[in-house]
């Protein structure tokens, strides 16, 4: 990364294996929460995802370049922690159903982080269509995090203390 454009870029191909990542993972979450709300709020975010990974398309494009991945490590480690989690609470439930809470929450708040970089940076390129177009990301992302913390305090917390 030589210069402010690639280092931009660099980031756009990092959320573009993040968001790739998360739409393949989120299917199996969902399928292993028991809780029906969590069920719910996972499936409809991969929906949102599967627009996600659209719209940085869409960057892409705006910016003549070609759509690529680079791993991003910090997903990679997310993911595997899920797993390992998953592993450890091998028994469907409320508790599992906090932890995978817990551990999706993460995985926005790192969206989050990026997302509100790559918005600014595209911003002070010049870019606010393009930006403004990973602000509706950058929105979806803060409201399925919002969701699973109202989840969290609402139903799942309180199940998983009883347990
Ligand atoms: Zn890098
Ligand atoms: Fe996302
Ligand atoms: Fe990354
Ligand atoms: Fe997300």
């Amino acid at each position: 990364m030589q210069n402010f454009d690639e280092m931009v870029l660099h980031f756009l191909k990092d959320m573009y294996y993040a968001e790739r990542s998360i739409l393949k993972s989120l299917p199996d979450l969902a399928a292993k929460a028991q809780n029906e709300s969590l069920k719910r709020a996972l499936t409809q975010h991969a929906d949102e995802t599967r627009m996600q990974v659209q719209r940085l398309e869409q960057v892409f494009a705006g910016l003549g370049q070609p759509a690529e991945a680079v791993t991003c490590e910090a997903l990679v480690g997310l993911m595997q922690e899920t797993d390992d989690v998953l592993k450890e609470c091998s028994a469907a439930g409320p508790v599992r159903d906090a932890a995978l809470l817990a551990c999706s929450q993460a995985v926005e708040h790192y969206e989050i982080a990026r997302y509100g970089a790559l918005v600014e940076w595209l911003n002070d390129k010049g870019h606010g269509e393009l930006a403004s177009v990973l602000q509706l990301s950058l929105e979806e992302e803060k409201q399925a995090d919002a969701k699973l913390s109202d989840l969290a305090k609402r139903e799942i917390n309180k199940a998983a203390v009883l347990s």
